[in-house]
């Protein structure tokens, strides 16, 4: 491969949603294949790297940042979302009240952020623990919210067993080389 023909991507990615839903989850295990029962507060954000052959021309590395769920109630995700160009909104599946919390961080980022151009940010809803989900994926349920709150797509993830992680990965990152 001749140097010229290299594409080297750089995004910011958010990963948002209240506080105990998986954020920290679905980046540790994206990032380091790892799953952690023990709950360790995020304070703040924390940041994490993944440099991503997406195929053998193109590198993204990948900035994905972890912001700890009791932000939205200060100012400081204005500051945070920053040249952010995609992000997930992680909502946890198996509690019945968290599809509000996901409406609420959509909204934060679509009234803090928007692409160079003016348009929103692709953002995806993931509806993750689904491994602790008794009944079946509501997905008519998804879709329609999905549609509602403008959400690009829609996934049931698991961190714990590593079920769509990297699909959803792949899919922002390709809607957002789409729109460069
Ligand atoms: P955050 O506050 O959104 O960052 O949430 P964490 O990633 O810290 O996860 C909160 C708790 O849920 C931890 O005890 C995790 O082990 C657990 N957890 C996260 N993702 C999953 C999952 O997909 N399935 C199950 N069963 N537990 C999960
Ligand atoms: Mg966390």
């Amino acid at each position: 491969v001749y140097p010229e023909e290299l594409n080297e991507y750089s995004y910011k990615v958010l990963v948002v949603g209240d506080v105990g839903g998986g954020k920290t989850s679905i980046i540790q295990r994206f990032v380091y294949n790892s799953f952690s029962r023990q709950y360790k507060a995020t304070i703040g954000v924390d940041f994490a790297l993944k440099v991503m052959n997406l195929d053998e021309n193109t590198v993204v590395r990948l900035q994905l940042w972890d912001i700890a769920g009791q932000e939205r109630f200060g100012n400081m995700t204005r500051i945070y979302y920053k040249q952010a160009v995609g992000a997930f909104v992680v909502f946890d599946i198996s509690r019945s009240d968290s599809f509000e919390g996901a409406k609420k961080w959509k909204a934060d980022i679509d009234s803090k952020v928007v692409l160079p151009n003016k348009d929103p940010i692709p953002i995806v809803l993931l509806a993750n623990k689904v491994d602790l989900l008794n009944s079946e994926v509501p997905s008519e349920e998804l879709e329609k919210f999905c549609q509602e709150m403008g959400f690009v797509t829609w996934f049931a993830t698991s961190a714990k067993e590593n079920t769509n992680i990297e699909e959803a990965m792949k899919y922002l990152l390709e809607k957002i080389i789409s729109f460069e």
